[in-house]
């Protein structure tokens, strides 16, 4: 019978909880348990598809096409849980459905209410996720305890305990333990207060996990343990990491919240492993070399918005042995004046997705800059684009040639929208979203990472390479090492004669794993790093 564990939170946002609640996967993983992980968004939005970058980071897509929360990213970094659609219900989304069966006639005449009918159907979005082969699914509870919006959430998962009986699921509450420079003490009021208004709803928490700067002690935790009526050897520190945030499990192994979670549930499934997480923590902590590279984005300010594409290179850096160094530039600032001064000494150049006019030009020139110092590059979906634009522009000597994302009229238009677009006036989950299967070229640079013939890749996008085009551009020195299997899609293109210069239509960042890091992301750092013993950077 699967078992369920809900994650909230309390005192302040940004707590970490889609990385803890990843950890406790990556904890029950290694004892053998076959996990899944689940986000509610207490917003409106249906998902967060149409949300702008600055409001809430990247939006990850699964396999099966949903555009979801960028804490759903970590959930799979942390295990290997295959997320879907029903990872994610934002509140729109569960009063769509709500109010999509009551315009239907499905509630004969009821009162359609918060209580019970809103409820039910978080219930059922819980429960959706349950099955034979899941022992343990992990729920998370987005925003704080004590926002308005979250009360219908709390209040089904209060009733979900119920349901099932108190040991079948389990309570975790992350909360913050401030620090007082001033008086030198870590409070744990805030605490108290967060737990007090969980159990005002009739949650009382099993578990606590204290986010905290500094080391918390014995007297810290008798507090705390009987303050807020948890047992004392349910208290956990969370101290910020100062390597990794993929040192969290093994934090919170070492005290005990595998043994403690095995034991609430009786679960007996032997001593668990960790022995690949703790090689990969040990790689991070050592690497042999360093390269530098830059990425060029138009949100690059936020570090939210590239999240899945900083953490590959964590991962690629693993894979290399080498730290990973990242220049962030803002594409828009490379659109004119001298390149040198912002890209000179980068040992590979990376240009993310995007949309829109802004920060184009400085992304067409970064490519250009990349292929003509034979710089290692890797472009993503709008960063291919970029690509092929430059190529059109300066090898082809099409000097018009655009996007007509950005320019209707351009004389050539070397990307245009897919043909299924066209129909589309609806701006919420119609783009070409997750994962399809992509043929390869062998012999090419994409083939050689992969090592293998088919792969399927994620994908978020409404344009695409325009095959027009095709024949020029091979002539030219293009090559097409990705295809679509019916080979009407281009997938990735790579420039010949180039030490590495590959762009995929593609989002790879999502399949990127700490202890398997992606075969693109690894390729490209490690062709980075033959840049630098190359060129080494001027001092
Ligand atoms: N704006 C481009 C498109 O819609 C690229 C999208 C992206 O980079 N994710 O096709």
């Amino acid at each position: 019978m699967t078992k369920y564990i809900f994650v909230t939170g309390g005192v302040v946002s940004s707590l970490g909880k889609g990385l803890t609640s990843g950890a406790i996967g990556a904890l029950l993983e290694s004892h053998g348990l076959k996990v899944c992980l689940q986000k509610f968004d207490p917003y409106i939005n249906v998902d967060p598809g149409t949300m702008s970058p600055y409001q809430h980071g990247e939006v990850y897509v699964t396999h099966d096409g949903a555009e979801t929360d960028l804490d759903l990213g970590h959930y799979e970094r942390f295990t290997h849980a295959e997320l879907n659609k029903h990872c994610n219900y934002t509140t729109g989304k569960i009063y769509n459905n709500v109010i999509r069966r009551e315009r239907h006639g499905d509630y004969l005449g009821q009162t359609v209410q918060v209580v019970p009918h809103i409820t039910d159907e978080i219930k059922d979005c819980i429960q959706r996720l349950a099955g034979k082969e899941i022992d343990v699914v992990i729920s998370e509870i987005g925003g704080t305890v004590g926002d308005i919006e979250s009360l219908p959430f709390l209040e089904a998962i209060r009733q979900f305990g119920h349901d099932k009986g108190r040991e079948n699921v389990l309570y975790v509450h992350l909360t913050l333990l401030p620090y007082l420079r001033a008086s030198g003490e870590i409070k744990t009021k805030p605490t108290q207060h967060s737990v007090g208004t969980l159990r005002e709803i009739g949650i009382i928490p099993d578990v606590l996990i204290c986010r905290t700067e500094k080391e918390i002690g014995p007297d810290v935790r008798r507090k705390i343990a009987l303050f807020c009526n948890v047992r004392q050897e349910a208290v956990f520190e969370e101290k910020d990491v100062d390597l990794s945030i993929y040192e969290v499990p093994l934090i919170l192994r070492k005290q005990g919240l595998d043994a403690l979670i095995l034991d609430h549930f009786q679960f007996d499934p032997g001593p668990g492993d960790m022995d690949q997480w703790i090689n990969m923590i040990e790689a991070l902590r050592n690497p042999s070399a360093e390269v530098e590279i830059a990425v060029a984005g138009k949100y690059i300010e936020l570090s939210d918005s590239y999240k899945s594409i900083y953490e590959a290179f964590t991962h690629a850096g693993v894979a290399n042995r080498a730290r990973v160094r990242l220049r962030k530039i803002q594409a828009e600032d490379l659109s004119n004046g001298d390149l040198d001064a912002a890209l000179g000494g980068v040992h590979g150049i990376l240009v993310p997705g995007g949309f829109g006019e802004r920060g184009l030009l400085g992304k067409i020139r970064a490519a250009g800059y990349a292929r003509t110092k034979r710089i290692p590059f890797f472009g993503i979906c709008y960063g291919m684009h970029a690509a092929v634009i430059e190529f059109a522009r300066n090898v082809l000597d099409l000097r018009d040639a655009s996007s007509t994302e950005v320019s209707k009229d351009t004389s050539a238009p070397v990307i245009t929208l897919l043909d299924e677009q066209f129909q589309v006036t609806d701006k919420g989950g119609t783009m070409r979203l997750g994962a399809y299967p992509c043929d390869l070229l062998p012999g090419s640079q994409a083939a050689k990472a992969y090592g293998t013939a088919r792969v399927e890749e994620r994908h978020r996008h409404r344009y695409e390479f325009n095959n027009k085009y095709r024949r020029q551009f091979e002539e030219g020195g293009m090559i097409f090492s990705g295809l679509s299997p019916d080979q009407r899609l281009v997938e990735i293109i790579e420039v010949k004669d180039h030490p590495w210069f590959v762009a995929c239509q593609f989002h790879p960042e999502f399949r990127s794993r700490p202890v398997e890091a992606h075969p693109l992301f690894r390729d490209f750092v490690r062709a980075s790093l033959a840049r630098r013993t190359q060129a080494p950077a001027p001092a």
